[in-house]
């Protein structure tokens, strides 16, 4: 599905180098190459303040502990999504409020948010789904009338631009209250371990971030709030530091890929190609196809037979996991997440893609068809 190596050799002697530094000066967690990359990102954002953190699930937590939300409060998010999403509101005792996504750009549909206000409402988590923004304008209009907090998973679209009505872009994660990222391998911008952020431009929110994710503290042993421990490691921002000039052109990379795939499978009338937003760039996180005849999981054994990988992200909707069956009715049904679980195929998108690869897995995929 995607290929880190071949894009490690290309940034080989930099990451190597910087590596090798970190060895001997020993400066392993929040050293200098981690402030380093926190400056470059901030900058790339355009954000005021970045805060790196262990992992894009660890962000997701410190952005809902930073805000203030107590147990019981209502957090909504969307039931089509990979499960940190929903996990942390949880593991909070929060209640994930799960709510349908557009057929369309697969993102959190509005008014299933407008629906599902409560006087417990709190936060809207929307995640921009495959490397696409999610209709950010409506969502922050939603957000001001009823006072809530709008935390932006942005792990899979690092790099998009949200594209205002006005139009003037802004960095997706960058347009709520606050942002998460994940710096997992796979993602658009992957270091080699686990790794993730969280950006916002308040001053005084980004203070408490930091302090969470440092023990509740700003001066050393003296506990202002009850915190975690989540870091970046400096070989980590090494990594990060070195791919982040190459990001905007990794972000074109996947979108060749994505016009190739299109251009062979438009005349597939069993395949639906993804949808471009007006509102958003595409990233390409992932490359999702939606098949029309019901015959899925026959593409996914056929491509699998001719050694073509494919995922399905993702197959069981969010309310039908045993971990959260006791926060939703039993007969909770969302139409569209469940067409989508049923009927979604994601093919491989990465930066190194050849045109031999490009052509061998669109001549299998129409030759099922
Ligand atoms: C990857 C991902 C996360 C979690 O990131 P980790 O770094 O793996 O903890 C959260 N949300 C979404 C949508 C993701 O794709």
């Amino acid at each position: 599905m995607v290929d880190v190596r071949s894009q490690y050799l290309k940034i080989k002697n930099e990451v190597d180098k910087g590596i090798q530094e970190v060895l001997e000066t020993t400066a392993f967690i929040n050293g200098p190459k981690v402030q380093e990359f926190k400056a470059a990102f901030q900058t790339y954002l355009g954000v005021k303040h970045v805060i790196p953190c262990a992992n894009g699930t660890d962000a997701l937590q410190i952005a809902m502990m930073a805000v203030g939300l107590k147990p019981g409060d209502e957090v909504i998010v969307p039931a089509f999504t990979y499960v940190a999403t929903a996990e942390v509101i949880a593991l909070l005792g929060l209640i994930p409020v799960m709510v349908d996504v557009d057929m369309d750009t697969f993102n959190v549909h509005v008014d299933s948010i407008q629906a599902a206000i409560s006087p417990r409402t709190k936060a809207i988590v929307p995640v921009h789904l495959y490397g696409q923004s999610a209709n950010m304008e409506a969502i922050m209009k939603i957000a001001e009338a009823h006072g809530l907090w709008v935390i932006e998973d942005n792990a899979q679209a690092i790099g998009a631009n949200y594209i205002y009505e006005d139009g003037h872009l802004a960095k997706t994660g960058t347009v709520g209250h606050i942002g998460c990222t994940s710096f997992y391998p796979s993602k658009n911008l992957g270091c080699y371990g686990d790794g993730g952020a969280i950006y916002t431009n308040d001053d005084a929110l980004a203070d408490m971030l930091y302090k969470i994710a440092n023990h509740g503290q700003v001066v050393r042993y003296y506990h202002d709030v009850v915190g975690c421990n989540s870091r970046l490691d400096s070989i980590q921002a090494v990594v990060l530091s070195a791919k982040l000039p190459h990001l905007d052109r990794y972000c074109d990379a996947r979108r060749r890929v994505a016009d190739y795939y299109d251009k062979a499978f438009s005349r597939i009338s069993d395949l639906v190609t993804p949808f471009r937003a007006a509102y958003s760039t595409h990233v390409f996180h992932q490359y999702t196809l939606q098949v029309l005849n019901g015959r899925r999981d026959d593409l996914k054994n056929w491509l699998e037979e001719n050694k073509v990988p494919s995922m399905i992200y993702y197959p069981v909707p969010l309310y039908q996991q045993e971990a959260f069956k006791r926060y939703v009715t039993p007969d909770l049904r969302l139409e569209n997440t469940e067409k989508l679980c049923a009927s979604v195929i994601s093919l491989p998108i990465h930066t190194e893609m050849t045109d031999e690869q490009l052509e061998y897995i669109s001549e299998m995929v129409i030759s099922f068809f």
